[in-house]
């Protein structure tokens, strides 16, 4: 495409930022965005998901309605979306109509783990080796040919380790058989025995400025996020390649708006990305307390046309998740009290009705004056929640 189909220049308090997605990542953008004097549209399927209930319009309808994503531009001024397993399709129809950002193509790309890698690849930002899996000739060839041990992954909707296996010595089509027909390809990875796992958020305007927040080191339970942990406990050196990387993949996508870079720090200081997300992401939540400018501050910002703010983080801080299983700890009466008595703590609770185990239900942050007390601060409160 040449050119901007839509009138540039900065939106003002007033205009309505259209969300496509109604989780807590909506959520927590409508409330920044409500904070500056935006309004909020969500288009979900539940009339009263997260972001629903602090928006100022619910388009009610499924992530593939396309006559609903066009009814959500018509009430909109800009658009955006906060999970990768929106219809593509849906999304480019209503961004004929309003701006949306990051764009339809970044989304398709962030969508699916072939294509991410493959572009990442073909601009010479490193992943773990991999191949894409379509038969069973393919899996086992491939198998031969990385050397293992492996993890075998739907090449779309995964998310938080769903439909993905790790394979420690070779079988004969096993995992394989497992996974075969949940997504149109597989994608066959090289496991990566990593140092540690960190994620770096960049923010890209359309005039293509960029800002980088401080690398979160993040530690994962059952392939969830469970504590993010800044600053990392990396070298400089580490941290710099890591912003630099993060900084290489936004243009390298044109991206408007964020991209979330999730990498492995391999045992000689190898940065290897290994997966991507266009939107706010979990192991961002940090920068609500911690920085000066959250996440989602930062999108509505680069959404509306206005400069971007700072990412300075004048404070060590931790964030650790709730899920479903503090409420069964707890006997479904988490103990907000006790935890909250932690000093340096907040809590986030995303208005979910069920809370199932796994499922994301909350967040803990703390901030203190030193990255040890900070991490014993949210874990402290966290336990104190659970009653335990
Ligand atoms: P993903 O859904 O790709 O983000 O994977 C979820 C988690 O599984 C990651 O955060 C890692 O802890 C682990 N994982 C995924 N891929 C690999 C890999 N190639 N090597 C080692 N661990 C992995």
């Amino acid at each position: 495409m040449t050119g901007e189909p839509f009138q540039s220049g900065p939106l003002g308090p007033g205009s309505t930022i259209g969300i496509i997605g109604g989780g807590q990542l909506g959520r927590m953008t409508a409330i920044a965005a409500r904070q500056m004097g935006y309004r909020i549209a969500v288009l979900d399927p539940d009339a009263a998901s997260p972001c629903a209930q602090v928006a100022d319009q619910v388009v009610q309808a499924s992530y593939d309605d396309r006559d609903a994503a066009r009814e959500l531009a018509r009430i909109s001024d800009v658009l955006t979306y906060e999970f990768e397993n929106v219809d593509p399709d849906a999304a480019e129809a209503a961004g004929e109509i309003t701006r949306l950002w990051p764009s339809g193509s970044v989304l398709r790309t962030a969508q699916n783990r072939v294509l991410e890698k493959g572009a990442l690849n073909r601009h010479g930002l490193p992943t773990a080796d991999y191949r894409s899996i379509e038969t069973l000739d393919e899996y086992l060839a491939a198998l031969k040919d990385l050397g293992g041990p492996w993890v075998l992954k739907t090449a779309t909707s995964g998310y938080d380790g769903k439909g993905q296996i790790v394979i420690q010595e070779a079988d004969d089509g096993d995992a394989f058989r497992e996974l075969e027909g949940r997504s149109p390809a597989l994608i066959l990875e090289r496991f990566v025995p990593f140092k540690l796992e960190m994620s770096v958020i960049c923010a890209r305007n359309a005039a293509g400025q960029m800002v980088t927040f401080p690398p979160s080191e993040n530690a994962h339970e059952n392939s969830i996020l469970d504590t993010s942990i800044v600053p990392a406990r990396i070298e400089p050196h580490v941290a710099e390649r890591a912003a630099d990387v993060a900084r290489s993949v936004a243009e390298a996508l044109d991206v408007r708006g964020l991209i979330s870079v999730e990498m492995f720090l391999t045992q000689d200081d190898e940065v290897l990305i290994n997966e991507l997300a266009p939107r706010p992401h979990n192991s961002g939540h940090y920068t609500i307390e911690g920085c000066l400018t959250s996440q989602f501050e930062q999108l509505v910002r680069i959404l509306c046309g206005l400069p971007m703010g700072s990412v300075e983080l004048p404070q060590p801080t931790v964030m650790v998740n709730l899920l479903g299983d503090v409420w069964e700890d707890a006997d479904g009466r988490p103990d907000w009290g006790d935890a909250l008595s932690v000093p340096g703590t907040s809590l986030h609770l995303y208005g979910k009705a069920e809370a199932r185990v796994g499922r994301k239900m909350g967040h803990i942050t703390a901030v203190a004056d030193s990255v040890e007390k900070a991490l014993h601060r949210a874990e402290l409160a966290r336990k104190k929640a659970r009653r335990a």
